[in-house]
């Protein structure tokens, strides 16, 4: 069957463009591309019944809106991108002063982040168009999602990452079968360096920010959200309210774009407010937000939460927008206040790498400054797997006390 994929249109100038044409971003100014699909066809087609009694627990649930075919296949990992638990954190909700608190734990995906959403759906898309060797650049996580699905299905995948990235994500990597290049400087680096690589060698490239399909991947979380939360959500109470970290922007422009899909196929009641959240020391975003423009001026990004860490955030433009529009807003956090919640959400049993703890520091924030009011539903995306970044985990507890094996040891320990 085919897809409802019609073509792409400009995020800047508008320009639309046939599938065929374009592969990237806009040629005229560089623009994010955004998918279109047959909107009027969807709607004609299906129900939204005939979308939430699936039964396929991942993000393919969800092919009737994606721009790509079925890449097949039974039971692989690429299969089983998505469809990540979400919690009601009511012990937590209660120690803020709210009553409504969910976290969706997105370290529960294949490779244990956001990242194999829109990894799972550029590699259907490479399938589909023949291509032999699929490129990105990544902090680690987006190359260890790519990695991991591309060997899901047996396709050639190339990595740039900084040589300073997670051990985790660099083992995954390895691990994965990936042909990996570790870069002596920055994620900005490893960006530029993977367009001349697969401009020079012909690979498809996946960058985040660049190639259309990675937002395609990611919007669908907006859709399990909208499935598993926002339909239980009484209609008294105010918009959910959704916080998630920022790096490159590509995760809240997949959230949004997710939303404006139900938007458009008229099954949304309510557009949920989005916040991002960004490390005070890598906050373009933010800062152009703040700014109240949409001009993304490049920082010296320093944060211990890597993932998140960007000077020159790729898809900033859309990230934005993406919190202006739905009468959300940008919060920073310090890194202080992103390795602090690290245990905070640990208490409720998940483990969260800096990148998904800092959207948990930014929703207190939210809270304390009484942007959030006690009743209304609140979200939280934990990103990312805190087993990828054990180290940035150790900085947050204590160390756990050594004794001598013995009972009296025990016993001076606990001082009983
Ligand atoms: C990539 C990433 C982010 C940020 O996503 P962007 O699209 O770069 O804004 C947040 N958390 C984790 C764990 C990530 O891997
Ligand atoms: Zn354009």
């Amino acid at each position: 069957m085919m897809s409802e994929f019609i073509g792409y249109r400009c995020s800047l100038c508008q320009t639309e463009y046939s599938p065929s044409q374009v592969t990237y971003t806009c040629p005229k100014d560089g623009g994010n591309l955004d998918v279109v699909l047959d909107y009027a066809n969807i709607r004609q087609r299906y129900e939204i019944n005939d979308i939430t009694t699936r039964t396929d627990p991942s993000l393919w649930r969800y092919l009737p809106l994606l721009p790509v075919t079925d890449p097949g296949g039974e039971s692989t990992p690429l299969r089983a991108a998505g469809w990540t638990p979400v919690y009601k954190a009511g012990r937590l909700a209660e120690s803020l002063g709210i009553r409504n608190l969910w976290i969706k734990d997105e370290g529960r995906n294949p490779t244990a982040s956001y990242k194999d959403r829109a990894s799972a759906v550029v590699v259907a898309r490479a399938l589909e168009i023949g291509a032999e060797v699929t490129v990105t650049a990544s902090t680690g996580n987006a190359g260890a999602a790519l990695a991991g699905m591309a060997a899901a299905v047996g396709h050639k995948s190339v990595i740039f990452a900084p040589k300073t990235a997670p051990q985790a994500k660099i083992a995954q990597l390895l691990v994965f079968g990936a042909r990996v290049i570790l870069v002596d400087g920055n994620y900005d680096a490893a960006f530029d360096l993977s367009l001349q690589a697969a401009e020079e060698f012909g690979w498809y490239c996946r960058n985040t920010g660049y190639n259309p399909f990675t937002v395609e991947g990611k919007k669908t979380g907006a859709y399990e959200i909208w499935e598993t939360v926002m339909m239980e959500i009484p209609k008294k109470y105010a918009p959910l309210t959704i916080f998630v970290s920022v790096g490159d922007g590509n995760i809240i422009s997949g959230l949004h774009k997710g939303f404006k899909d139900l938007q458009l196929l008229g099954w949304l009641d309510q557009m949920p407010r989005l916040f991002g959240i960004q490390s005070d020391r890598s906050a373009a975003v933010a800062n152009a937000f703040q700014a109240g423009g949409e001009d993304i001026q490049p920082v010296q990004a320093t944060t211990i939460a890597d993932s998140i860490s960007v000077d020159l955030p790729r898809d900033g433009v859309r990230a934005v927008r993406a919190a202006r529009e739905t009468g959300g807003e940008y919060l920073t956090v310090t890194d202080d206040e992103i390795i602090a919640a690290i245990p905070e959400i640990g208490q409720i049993g998940i483990f969260a790498e800096p990148a998904g703890s800092a959207a948990y520091a930014g929703m207190k924030k939210a809270v304390s400054q009484g942007k959030i009011d006690a009743d209304d539903p609140v979200l939280v995306l934990n990103t990312g797997n805190g087993l990828k970044d054990v180290r940035a985990a150790l900085k947050s507890i204590t160390e756990a006390p050594v004794i001598e094996p013995t009972l009296p040891a025990l016993k001076r320990l606990l001082g009983i």
